[in-house]
């Protein structure tokens, strides 16, 4: 392959103003990172771009890994020669020859950075358009939409020539902006706003309300194995997983208050704990799942019930979207032949026959002074299991299926 070098841009970035230079070595420093294993890679940086020399390495490899970096635009897989015509001409016809083969349709378009090249960019792009045509029977001109467009880009450094965009994840590079607690139930949904606010540049840390025995280690694993697929995005591939056990303070809402009121009372205490957590290890926001409508426990009412219990911005980027597009992303990250696994999790095993979808946050409060569950979710705080999860490394929670039958508590 003629090509021997990526052209990234950044897309968004350019719009960041003053943070722009600690965007740029944020998206250096995830991209050196993400691309670690090709030890040929050579970075050549410029204000608005960033070009990696391959030096032999596989171009389709290096961009699977760039598509795990947030921040970026898009990759053009490029070659470059000397700025002026006749080497754009020999560079151009060489690029064509080794990357077009069958009929197909073309046209050039040059974008001339550089002024002091004694011609206009349409005088470029029709010279070198006859040079290629004169020399490769394959090929038909068409200006309006051509199969193949042959870009040169031409700059004081030398003058860039490419055929094939691919896109990038675009968003932000993630860690500009903080990081996050993102609540991670193991369904379909919570990875799914795991990924997406990581696309907006937040850095995340995940959150799992346990109830052993009652759920299991299964459901453990699964969390594990969905927060790994989130790694892939992480700036440094690792995320800390935060196991709380949720059992005793369950128990305690299902003994002390109506059951119709049980889902908004557990939700009420996990915001509670998360902001607690969140508060203390100086992030600014909870993310989850939440959908508007899905389930009882997410009409506007409930949100409103459920929301009350905290001040911290609670952000749900899938609060609009519809299951199916939810699942679209979810199978493209990876995460949802994990999610549909069939383990329990805290929420569905205490699933109340008749939950409310208008509680009434003053009758949350009367019930809540039913017991004081203040001790209990210092308790649960206090005994917080955490783990490091790293990309691509197994972490072999479950030896065995632990759970008990839920019957057992009633
Ligand atoms: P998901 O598919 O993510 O499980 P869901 O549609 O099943 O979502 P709920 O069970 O009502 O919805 O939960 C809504 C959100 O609350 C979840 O997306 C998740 O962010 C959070 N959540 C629910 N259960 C737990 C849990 N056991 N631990 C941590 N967060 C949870
Ligand atoms: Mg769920």
């Amino acid at each position: 392959m003629l090509y021997d070098r990526i052209l990234i841009k950044y897309g968004e970035l350019s719009l960041k103003g003053r943070n722009k230079h600690t965007f740029l070595d944020t998206v250096l420093r995830t991209i050196k990172h993400k691309c670690i294993n090709f030890q040929n890679l050579e970075y050549e940086r410029f204000y608005d771009r960033l070009f990696i020399i391959l030096n032999n390495e596989d171009p389709f490899e290096v961009i699977d890994r760039l598509q795990t970096v947030f921040g970026l635009h898009s990759f053009s897989l490029c070659t470059k020669c000397e700025s002026n015509i006749e080497s754009i001409k020999t560079l151009a016809l060489d690029v064509v020859s080794t990357e077009i083969k069958n009929p197909t349709t073309f046209k050039v378009e040059t974008n001339r950075a550089w002024k002091e090249i004694p011609k206009t960019s349409i005088e470029i792009s029709q010279e070198i358009a006859r040079h290629v045509l004169k020399n490769s029977p394959q090929l038909t001109v068409d200006v309006h939409k051509p199969e193949v467009t042959l870009k040169i880009d031409i700059r004081a450094e030398g003058t860039y020539i490419m055929t094939r965009d691919i896109l990038g994840l675009g968003g932000l590079p993630v860690g500009t902006d903080g990081k996050g607690l993102l609540m991670m139930s193991g369904g379909i949904d919570s990875p799914v706003a795991g990924f997406l606010i990581q696309k907006r540049g937040v850095g995340l840390e995940v959150m799992h309300f346990a109830s052993p025995p009652y759920t299991s280690d299964r459901s453990i694993q699964k969390v594990v194995d969905l927060t790994e697929k989130l790694t892939k995005y992480a700036p440094n591939s690792k995320i800390k997983l935060h196991i709380v056990p949720f059992t005793k303070l369950q128990k305690a809402i299902f003994d002390y208050c109506p059951k119709s009121y049980g889902i908004t009372i557990m939700r009420r205490m996990m915001y509670r704990i998360c902001e607690q957590y969140a508060n203390s290890n100086n992030f600014p926001l909870i993310v989850n799942g939440e959908n508007l409508g899905q389930v009882a426990s997410q009409t506007m009412y409930s949100m409103y019930a459920i929301n009350s219990v905290t001040s911290m911005p609670i952000i749900r980027p899938l609060v609009t979207m519809d299951k199916n597009e939810i699942i679209r992303i979810a199978e493209k990250i990876e995460t949802y032949e994990i999610s549909i696994r069939p383990f329990e999790d805290c929420c569905t095993i205490f699933v109340p026959e008749n939950p409310v979808t208008k509680p009434d946050v003053h009758k949350c409060l009367e019930f809540e002074k039913n017991f004081d569950y203040e001790v209990l979710i210092k308790e649960c705080l206090d005994n917080i299991e955490t783990m490091e999860i790293v990309e691509g490394k197994a972490f072999n929670v479950v030896t065995e299926d632990s759970s008990c039958p839920i019957n057992d508590l009633f």
